[in-house]
């Protein structure tokens, strides 16, 4: 099932890709819990170790759980090449690392995650690699920033909170101008909705700890491409030197959870649609942040872009902070957490957890005002979301 050609669909390549069966032909996928793998001979091992042989040889270079997670998401996403990270965040560092060097320059969104901006700003900078943050959705922005030096764009789209959409279309031209790599954060959509690489992308990247996972359990990350560029070209050999790698443990439950992404991923979608719905008809509600409602200033090109508007809404109460913790706090049913991605709906109030650490100005300016509630919709009966967000909305 490993050599599974292109004309299958998603949602079979999802249950059947990257299956290798042992001795045992086993029909659920193995979970190779293991640290290093036994060798035949010295020779052998001389020839695995100078690249002469394949073969596994210490889990922090390869493992077969890992590599059927990595199979099977280079065949959703369309990619030649996948590596697995110990999470989303060791993906984006995997991806810089290995690509760029000191005096380099990164174009990023402005709306990205906040971990991911931290990551930049006060890590990367102390490396010599700089980095200027422009709109998510002002493409002349993007060129207008872009240098001599300038190596990797950086974005996700939808973003975080407020769902803007970058055209990957047209920052991928920007990339090849400037000689430079376009890395996509597709955690929003996933492959079931957005395969970025078809867009002209050149790396995609993921924290598999949402979506991909799907019941919030496991960390987990991985970064796609061409193989030049992610096993020869330095990302693939900063994992196996540094030592962010996926835990075979952590594999075989997103493996799993990959299952039933093309499933989740439609419902979880039909469900925000209703629910951004019915939050614009609200008296309380200020403003609805969906790229699948008509009144997004997107809606074309996500509609263009992403095969349906995903799992995250975000919204605006009328009456600021006050009116936003009435609502976190009347619900019972809903988890008051940050992951997404979850089968479960979960609440989160941005300006005070998940952006709380950047400064008002910095809040102002990326739009995430106090009033401001993000919901992860999940899996729940959508009548049951809605009366659980009704309590502290009209009370
Ligand atoms: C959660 C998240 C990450 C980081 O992923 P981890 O698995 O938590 O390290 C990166 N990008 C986006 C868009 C995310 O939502």
């Amino acid at each position: 099932m490993s050599g599974m050609s292109d004309d299958f669909e998603l949602e079979t390549l999802a249950l059947h890709t990257g299956i290798h069966r042992s001795q045992f032909n086993e029909h659920s996928e193995a979970l190779f819990l293991t640290s290093s793998f036994v060798f035949d001979s010295a020779a052998q091992a001389a020839a695995r170790f100078s690249d002469a042989e394949p073969g596994n040889i210490y889990s922090r270079f390869t493992n077969p759980t890992v590599t059927a997670f990595q199979e099977r998401l280079a065949a959703l996403e369309g990619a030649e090449a996948c590596v697995a990270t110990s999470s989303g965040m060791s993906a984006i560092l995997a991806c810089t690392m290995g690509l760029l060097r000191a005096g380099d320059h990164i174009v990023a969104s402005r709306s990205l995650f906040g971990a991911t901006v931290s990551l930049f700003n006060n890590i990367l900078k102390r490396f010599n690699i700089e980095t200027t943050f422009v709109s998510a959705t002002d493409v002349s922005a993007w060129e207008a920033a872009v240098r001599p030096a300038t190596r990797l764009l950086f974005m996700e789209t939808p973003s975080n909170p407020l769902t803007e959409i970058s055209d990957i279309a047209a920052l991928a031209a920007v990339a090849r101008k400037a000689g430079a790599w376009l890395a996509v954060d597709n955690c929003f959509c996933s492959p079931a909705l957005q395969r970025p690489l078809e867009w002209g992308a050149d790396l995609v990247i993921h924290s598999a700890t949402k979506y991909l996972e799907g019941q919030g359990r496991v960390l987990g990350g991985a970064v796609l491409g061409k193989r030049d560029l992610v096993m020869d070209g330095g990302i693939f050999g900063f994992l196996r030197t540094a030592g962010p790698t996926l835990s075979p443990f952590n594999a075989w439950v997103i493996l799993k959870g990959m299952e039933t992404l093309n499933l989740r991923m439609e419902r979880h979608s039909e469900n925000a649609l209703e629910i951004a719905r019915w939050l614009e008809a609200q008296p309380g509600v200020a403003k609805v942040h969906y790229p699948g409602l008509p009144s997004h200033p997107q809606y074309e090109l996500a509609s263009r872009q992403q095969k349906t508007g995903g799992g995250i809404v975000s919204f605006e109460l009328k009456n600021g902070r006050e009116a936003a913790w009435r609502v976190v706090d009347s619900v019972r049913m809903i988890s008051i957490t940050a992951n997404l991605g979850d089968a479960k709906s979960t609440l989160t109030h941005p300006a005070t957890t998940t952006h709380g650490r950047i400064s008002q100005e910095n809040r102002d300016a990326a739009g995430i005002t106090e009033g401001l509630l993000r919901i992860a919709v999940g899996l729940e009966a959508v009548k049951d979301i809605k009366a659980d967000l009704a309590r502290g909305l009209t009370r």
